[in-house]
């Protein structure tokens, strides 16, 4: 048994809130790299669970696996909802990407991913670089994202997929869906954020930007002529868009009623901490973009890429994203609920014809 294991209670593991149908959870440690990691394969029923892998320094092993057990179920809807013939999983890595990750730990990640025989196909995510990514490439073939496998990078893909769903969302609320001179909050400047807010600015919004790693808010602040503010303060600027770029659960029961925009709208993955913060954001008037919905681009690009890259027909799936958003506000707005709950049940339709919920 290995240490990260024997950490994590027998009964938190088992009877982990999180856990559901999960099919397969791998824990894996190497001492010679200092990996500890989690591997979290949610459901196979449409094809080969695909999901990034995340490297983050978790305070206790429970986090990560709090962490991964909602990812991984999160891929099976977004990869379901996506039109994918894939199912979902996720894996982190216990490390500080600043700090702790090497080539020989990414290498020996890759060693472990490739034990589990294509049942699970890694590839990037927070704290994850392409450069990563090719280590792990070195040692399995179930991986994505690289520049063998197709396009590289997913994450120019996801920003256009959430710019195109910040779109939708604002011709829903405001009836166009112009973005200028809108002002937009821009939480999280990495891969995907900094991309968006780009895009946001090429459009003529007014960013609002925030970022706990500061040279990536200066140049925001630089480039696009951004205004900076804390990032504990992010959702609570005046703005007509809140877009979560950073890490999840930022929709709680403590923000929520401190938001002061008409729409929630951005990559970051399990943006809401509960179901009743999804509630609490209706109640209050404040749209929110379900997150796997409008974040798909990136995975749309690594599971459709072909060597050689064929980015039109990527692009052509991702900006379809918007219209996807379209159909999830009307069906809200027709059945009187919430936009993650019909995007689950969109999912599950999906999950149904094939065999299984
Ligand atoms: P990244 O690691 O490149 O960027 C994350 C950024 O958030 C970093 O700059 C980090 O410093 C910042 N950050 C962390 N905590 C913060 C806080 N409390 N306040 C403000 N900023 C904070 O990751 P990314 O690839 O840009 O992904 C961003 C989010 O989008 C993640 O939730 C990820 O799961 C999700 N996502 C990414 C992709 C992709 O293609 N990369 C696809 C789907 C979803």
């Amino acid at each position: 048994m290995n240490a990260l294991h024997s950490t994590i209670r027998h009964s938190a593991v088992f009877d982990h809130p999180e856990m559901g149908e999960h099919e397969n959870v791998v824990f894996v440690k190497d001492r010679d790299t200092g990996l500890s990691a989690i591997i979290a394969i949610h459901d196979t029923t449409l094809g080969p669970a695909l999901g990034g892998c995340r490297v983050w320094p978790y305070g206790n092993p429970s986090d990560a696996l709090t962490d991964a057990l909602r990812l991984s179920r999160g891929m099976t809807y977004k990869n379901a909802l996506a039109g994918l013939d894939l199912g979902g999983g996720k894996a982190v890595i216990i490390a500080d990407p600043r700090k702790d990750k090497t080539a020989a730990m990414m290498e020996a990640f890759g060693r472990h991913v490739d034990r589990l025989s294509g049942t699970y196909i890694t590839a990037e995510d927070v704290g994850v670089s392409p450069q990563d990514m090719e280590a792990v490439a070195r040692q399995t073939k179930h991986v994505r994202g690289t520049r063998a496998t197709g396009l590289g990078d997913p994450s120019p893909y996801t920003a256009l997929g959430v710019f195109e769903g910040i779109r939708a969302s604002v011709r829903h609320v405001f009836g166009n869906g112009d973005l200028e001179g809108r002002t937009v909050s821009v939480q999280g400047l990495g891969h995907v954020g900094f991309d968006v807010a780009r895009r946001l600015h090429e459009a003529g919004a007014r960013l609002i930007v925030s970022d706990i790693h500061l040279p990536a808010v200066l140049r925001a602040v630089e480039e696009f002529g951004a205004l900076a503010v804390d990032p504990a303060e992010a959702h609570m600027v005046e703005a007509d868009i809140f877009v979560p770029c950073a890490l999840g659960a930022g929709l709680n029961a403590r923000t929520v009623p401190q938001i002061r925009a008409r729409i929630v709208a951005g990559a970051a993955n399990n943006q809401l901490q509960t179901p009743a913060d999804g509630a609490a954001l209706k109640k209050r008037g404040i749209l929110y973009a379900p997150d796997y919905a409008i974040n798909a681009g990136g995975v749309i690009s690594i599971a459709l890429a072909t060597p050689g890259g064929n980015d039109a027909h990527v692009r052509e799936k991702t900006v379809a994203i918007g219209d996807t958003l379209a159909v999830i506000f009307e069906r809200a707005s027709a059945e009187e609920t919430t936009p993650e709950r019909v995007a689950d049940a969109m999912a599950e339709e999906r999950l149904e014809k094939s065999g299984k919920t």
